[in-house]
């Protein structure tokens, strides 16, 4: 039986399957409802609903003091990292990038657009970067300013060790930017635990929400500091929030249903037990998934240390009859979607642990999976040994 409160789930028997995606995800039927209805942008129940919304994110980064604001910004996650970078990096500055996977080098291609100095950490698909490499980095290079590090990066699903990466970033005099687009709201990135200037997360991760929007959560004396640095007049977080703290609106069209669904998913958030409950049930989810997927034989591309309950990595099996769009096919046709690997050396896909799903749902999908073999006449899901070579790389 399901430990979420009945709220509809997908009916795989309509076509319409769960997603185990990192956003857009899967969400509960009252999210869906609340954009039932038009809000008008300028009005002030929708400001006051722009207003709850900052109010809101600001306290569940645990911030008691005022020391830091939010400041939503449209579009899907990517904007709003170039909106980060492109506000709080100053023109003359030079960021540190740590990259495991596409969503740093991703922050990497945006300083490349901003024409802004920057340098690379690559640790390739799934190393963590490490406190004493940033130490070194810095230490190397006085011109660093600031530093970017993704806090679980989605490709692989790695969780990486934001709080030492803080600790060595502040011990240097620099300042850190974080993307946690898919940790914010179930992982601890709390403001009396890690310090950072600002973070950037959007609607459509672990909050639950519809994909639509983005906001950054940051320190108010900073983004005092930034006004003039931005690059763009659309991605400007200064201006935006100037804009807000004078009118209580965005400067330009909100995504008014995305805000209503948000709240409401915020709302659920709340009620399961804020970021601790939610961190829970994802933690519960993948424990079961990946229990499961490894008695069928699967392994995971990372140790267990490294593992987030956002999204897991496994290896294809190394038996031929194992094709993985015929695999993706036959899961969807079970109310499913997967997701496709990201890695460079080996073949590897991804399922999901976040949504409005439980571990009774996670144990299904391993069920799906295993009827999914069978049908295809794969014997054993065991990786080829390349995989296994490649897995023993990672450090311990
Ligand atoms: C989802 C995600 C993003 C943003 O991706 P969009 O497709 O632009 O929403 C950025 N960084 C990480 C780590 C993510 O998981």
């Amino acid at each position: 039986m399901s430990s979420l409160p009945n709220d509809a789930f997908p009916n795989p028997a309509k076509g319409e399957p769960f997603l185990l995606t990192p956003g857009p995800l899967t969400t509960a039927f009252s999210v869906k409802e609340a954009m039932l209805r038009d809000w008008g942008s300028w009005d002030g129940d929708f400001r006051a609903m722009t207003r709850s919304l900052c109010d809101q994110l600001v306290a569940l980064a645990g911030d008691r003091n005022g020391e830091f604001v939010c400041v939503p910004m449209q579009g899907s996650g990517s904007y709003c990292v170039e909106a980060m970078l492109g506000t709080f990096v100053p023109r003359d500055g030079k960021v540190l990038v740590l990259a495991n996977g596409a969503y740093g080098l991703r922050a990497a291609e945006t300083m490349r657009y901003l024409g802004r100095a920057y340098t690379l950490i690559d640790k390739g698909d799934y190393m963590p970067p490490r406190g004493d490499e940033v130490a070194a980095a810095l230490a190397a290079d006085p011109a660093i300013t600031h530093v970017i590090a993704i806090h679980c990066e989605t490709s692989s699903g790695i969780l990486n060790p934001v709080a030492e990466i803080s600790e060595a970033t502040y011990a240097a005099g620099r300042k850190l930017l974080v993307d946690s687009m898919s940790a914010f709201g179930a992982i601890d990135l709390d403001v009396n635990h890690i310090r950072f200037e600002a973070m950037v997360s959007s609607a459509n991760k672990c909050i639950e929400g519809v994909p639509g929007f983005g906001f950054v959560i940051a320190r108010k004396s900073e983004l005092e500091a930034a006004k003039g640095n931005c690059h763009s007049l659309s991605l400007d977080i200064h201006a935006q929030w100037a804009n807000l703290v004078k009118s209580g609106q965005w400067r330009y069209t909100p995504p008014t249903h995305v805000v209503a669904a948000f709240l409401e998913a915020l709302r659920l958030h709340e009620a399961e037990g804020g970021v601790a409950g939610r961190g829970a049930r994802y933690t519960a989810n993948r424990d079961v998934m990946v229990a499961g997927m490894r008695e069928l034989g699967f392994e995971t591309l990372l140790k267990d240390r490294w593992l987030s309950p956002i999204i897991v990595t496994f290896f294809c099996p190394a038996d031929p009859n194992f094709v993985f769009a015929e695999f993706y096919e036959r899961m969807k046709a079970k109310g499913f979607i997967i997701y496709p690997g990201k890695l460079t050396v080996v073949d590897s896909f991804r399922i999901g642990c976040i949504g409005r799903m439980d571990a009774a749902i996670m144990a299904r999908v391993v069920q799906a999976a295993k009827e999914a073999l069978a049908e295809m006449n794969v014997a054993s899901a065991a990786p080829p040994p390349a995989a296994i070579a490649e897995r023993a790389k990672l450090a311990a």
